[in-house]
């Protein structure tokens, strides 16, 4: 038996989704920086397999793999466009015209309408941000440490509230919106700060920056529905709660789907048929 296999090599993460020997879709993430353990996973199936690739590194995984044929190759933005409309159709989302944010290393944000869709934006400030800042600031290096870590973090010490401002004064904005992330390092130096609050802050800057986007965007063409997808948001409880808070509160619909990180990989499983 040929087992079906399709792979999205991003930046980060390459995630792999596959029909296992009862058919059901399965799903497996590698580090990229780990293309060797990937092989040895897709060497290690008993059966042969049949590989459909997606990814910004396909091209490179694909000379790891030193497979006999050539293997096909979908455009990333195509997969993971398919992807998501699968994935809708499982947990019974309807949505005719929606925003897409792809959280991954960076973020990349679409327009869906129908069957059709096209990039729109986009920020550098995404998982790889998380990771990186996380770094710098905390020493962490464990992605699930940092986020498990994140959810005890306190903002107050970090940031600085339209409410923080505007003390005594008739609020112009809602009060508890962000006025300045990270401000608070400087301007309330008489406060502590544990790395969890650090990384709660980081998550802020992540979250509230992709939403503020996405909003604009909803705006500009109409839409009320924006999908926030990517690895980023995979067991990611505090980034998920400031995203979902804030596009509510711009009286947008957020939508998270159950599998965050593997629309691309999905996509091109798909393609594999
Ligand atoms: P890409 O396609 O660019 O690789 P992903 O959608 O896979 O992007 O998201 C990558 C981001 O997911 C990372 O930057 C990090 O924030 C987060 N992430 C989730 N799980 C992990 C993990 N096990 N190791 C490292 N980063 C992870
Ligand atoms: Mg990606």
């Amino acid at each position: 038996m040929t087992t079906r296999i399709g792979i999205d090599a991003g930046g980060t993460l390459t995630k792999v989704a596959y029909w296992n020997d009862e058919n059901i879709m399965s799903f497996k993430s590698f580090l990229s920086s780990d293309f060797q353990s990937v092989k040895e996973w897709v060497e290690s199936k008993h059966s042969s397999s049949s590989i459909c690739l997606t990814g910004g590194r396909a091209e490179q995984l694909k000379k790891i793999l030193l497979s006999k044929e050539d293997l096909p190759y979908v455009v990333e933005f195509d997969a993971t466009m398919n992807g998501v409309m699968h994935q809708m159709k499982q947990e019974i989302i309807n949505s005719s015209s929606a925003i897409i944010a792809n959280i991954g290393t960076g973020t990349s944000i679409h327009i869906m309408h129908d069957n059709s869709h096209a990039r729109i934006g986009g920020t550098g400030v995404g998982g790889g941000t998380l990771l990186g800042l996380g770094m710098a600031l905390t020493g962490l290096t464990d992605y699930k440490e940092m986020i498990q870590l994140s959810l005890n973090g306190n903002r107050s010490a970090i940031d600085v509230l339209v409410s923080d401002i505007y003390k005594d004064n008739k609020l112009p904005i809602t009060g508890s919106l962000t006025a300045s992330n990270f401000g608070g390092v400087s301007l309330k130096n008489e406060e502590t700060r544990t790395k969890a609050d650090l990384i709660a802050g980081i998550q802020g800057i992540i979250g509230e920056v992709v939403a503020t986007l996405c909003i604009q965007a909803a705006d500009a063409h109409g839409v009320e529905d924006i999908i926030y997808i990517g690895s980023t948001l995979e067991d990611n409880i505090l980034l998920q709660e400031i995203i979902e808070s804030y596009t509510i509160l711009k009286k947008k619909n957020p939508i998270f789907l159950e599998k965050h990180g593997y629309s691309g990989a999905i996509g091109a499983l798909l393609e594999n048929n």
